[in-house]
């Protein structure tokens, strides 16, 4: 093969002097370039082989030195035969470059042990009212729970699962496949056992040897008042049962809060609008707006101004954890004629006449109720 006989230096397009540095940035540029994973340049298996077998050799001092001085001759000569590298330390090469997931598996045997249990999620929704008073709901989730008659080992009650022979308990084999270095070896799921380490060779009959069984459960969860749209309350263990006598994972219940027409949330704080036409606003009226449990009704004052908020404190939301309550803003909004007859265009305008630009003027004690909180 011509191209094997290409020098290492120029298969990596570092200069003779390169530092050990530049060697490893060198092979990890080209690598990401030509791994066949992801070029598909038809020569690319071939020349990232190349730098493969460069890099082995340039970046082990030893190596390098012998290389130096006697060529791929005084490699041969020391027992290392270029191209027919240690695929162990190769992948070793790779796992420190891009990490086991370059390769998709990753190389440690793992023994099958107790797991947690996987979380569950769940959605629950609820009025504003209910956010408001605190509620219970209740929620239907499928959870995965330990078997009850082999204890979630899979096994027949009277009988153990046996120790995987195939991968000794390990759950993990190492595969051996071809690819562009020839061979490579790599780690996966054990295809007797999946995994496990173990295999069950009376499975429990409840079960099918799953240790664990689907259970349809309805669950009551109390929401606390004050909880905002989206919030989510844990219910701990209440999750899928563990493997192996692992915990059982959690259940996560999401509360949507439904809005209620009329009003808005923001936070603890509640915001409403109260229309009142312009003479009941120049005059004062009792008006209702509407609140979470009902609607409120609410005095306002001679002369109340459009765009003016009320605030109604304490009245908004609880606070979800303890704290003071959110306060209910009542916006005031004022309607205004849009059509007079005559006869009223004439009374608007001799009370027009009548109030004085004083009229219009507010003294301070009066509006110190209203807190203007427009933003
Ligand atoms: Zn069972
Ligand atoms: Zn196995």
């Amino acid at each position: 093969m011509a191209t094997a006989e290409r020098d290492y230096y120029e298969i990596l397009g570092v200069e003779r002097g390169a530092s050990d540095g530049e060697i490893k940035k060198a092979f990890r540029r080209l690598a990401r370039e030509l791994h066949p994973d992801v070029s598909e340049a038809p020569d690319a298996e071939e020349r990232f082989r190349e730098a493969a077998e460069a890099y082995e050799v340039l970046s082990d001092p030893e190596r390098r030195a012998t290389y130096d001085r006697f060529g791929r001759e005084g490699l041969r000569g020391r027992g290392f035969t270029p191209g027919d590298f240690d695929l162990g330390s190769l992948s070793d090469i790779f796992g420190a470059f891009f990490g086991e997931a370059f390769f998709g598996q990753g190389r440690q045997a793992s023994r099958a042990r107790p797991g947690r249990g996987a979380d569950v999620a769940a959605v629950a929704e609820i009025a504003l009212a209910d956010a408001f008073a605190g509620s219970r709901v209740t929620v239907s989730v499928r959870v995965a729970r330990t078997c009850a008659s082999c204890g979630g080992d899979g096994a027949e009650p009277g009988t153990r699962p046996v120790t995987c022979s195939t991968c000794g308990g390990a759950g993990r084999v190492q595969q051996v496949s071809q690819s562009v270095f020839g061979q490579f070896v790599r780690s996966a799921a054990c295809p007797r056992c999946d995994g496990d380490g173990r295999i069950v060779e009376s499975p429990c009959a409840a079960c099918d040897g799953a240790g664990r069984i689907l259970e349809d459960r309805s669950l009551d969860v109390d929401v606390p008042a004050g909880i905002a749209d989206g919030q989510r309350i844990r219910l701990r263990g209440e999750g899928h049962a563990g493997s192996l006598g692992g915990p059982p994972g959690d259940l996560f219940v999401q509360v949507h809060v439904r809005p209620q027409p009329g009003i808005e949330r923001d936070g603890d704080d509640l915001h409403a609008a109260a229309e009142l036409t312009m003479t009941q606003a120049a005059l004062g009226a009792l008006v209702t707006v509407p609140g979470p449990e009902g609607e409120i009704e609410l005095e306002l004052p001679a002369g109340t101004q459009p765009g003016s908020v009320h605030v109604l404190e304490g009245r908004g939301m609880p606070s979800l954890h303890g704290g003071r309550r959110g306060d209910m803003h009542v916006h005031v909004r004022v309607r205004v004629p849009r059509v007079l007859t005559p006869a009223q265009r004439e009374l608007v305008e001799q009370l027009d006449a009548s109030l004085g630009e004083g009229a219009y003027h507010a003294d301070d004690g009066f509006f110190g109720r209203l807190r203007n909180v427009f933003r």
